[in-house]
């Protein structure tokens, strides 16, 4: 099966991701990681992307692409399919990966959005902290460490991301409705989007996904 998930930032899409990769023996891909290890290469494309990253600017759609495509694109390790999540963040994107699908005769087969409301996930944003020793990342209420303030894996001191104060995580959010509501109607069009409420507890939120895919695919057979 090839999934993207959807969402808003911090809704737990890396999360569900996860679980549902390893639920169907398909890899996880996340641009977060993919952006991580292409920066780690010196390649031209590398050099692109840090450009875009060290002036604070939003990395265009057709280099995203190029860099998602090199993970998701048609070899053994995807013959299975793929879980994506962090791409598409818009219409466009969209539109590229359904002409890669294409190319290779694949389809997308789901678009899973975890829906959660405005203050919840301001809440969510705000209390986020990241290990500054490894990038480990926690939530003060969501996935808080064992001991207040010190990194579980590697005994780090925890922070805020610079980009985590109220104002900027409301302006972050306004800008990605505006980009993600044409992409949800996107998917809604072509009769693949699901949509599970993302606010109740992660094993819950699971399952509830798990069930639409099944009666998706059913349906589909
Ligand atoms: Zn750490």
């Amino acid at each position: 099966m090839r999934l993207v998930l959807l969402g808003l930032p911090g809704v737990g899409k890396g999360t569900q991701a996860s679980l549902i990769a390893r639920e169907s023996n398909t890899p996880h891909y996340s641009t977060g990681d993919i952006f991580r290890e292409i920066l780690k290469s010196s390649s031209l494309l590398s050099r692109k992307v840090a450009k875009y990253v060290n002036e604070g600017e939003l990395v265009p759609d057709d280099i995203v692409f190029e860099m998602v495509k090199k993970f998701i694109a048609g070899d053994e390790v995807n013959a299975n399919g793929w879980v994506l999540d962090g791409f598409p963040r818009n219409k466009r994107q969209a539109e590229m990966l359904d002409d890669l699908l294409e190319e290779e005769s694949h389809r997308l087969n789901f678009a899973i959005h975890l829906t959660v409301s405005r203050n919840i996930l301001v809440n969510r944003l705000y209390g986020r902290r990241v290990c500054s020793n490894c990038g480990a990342i926690y939530n003060l209420s969501m996935n808080p460490t064992q001991k207040e303030g010190i990194c579980d894996k590697c005994g780090g001191m925890l922070e805020r991301r610079k980009d985590d104060s109220k104002e900027t995580i409301l302006k972050r959010i306004s800008i990605f409705e505006s980009e993600f509501l044409p992409l949800r109607k996107y998917y809604q069009d072509q009769g693949i989007l699901i949509e599970v409420n993302g606010e109740s507890r992660v094993q819950d939120v699971f399952n509830q996904i798990k069930e639409r895919l099944e009666i998706g695919q059913e349906r589909r057979n």
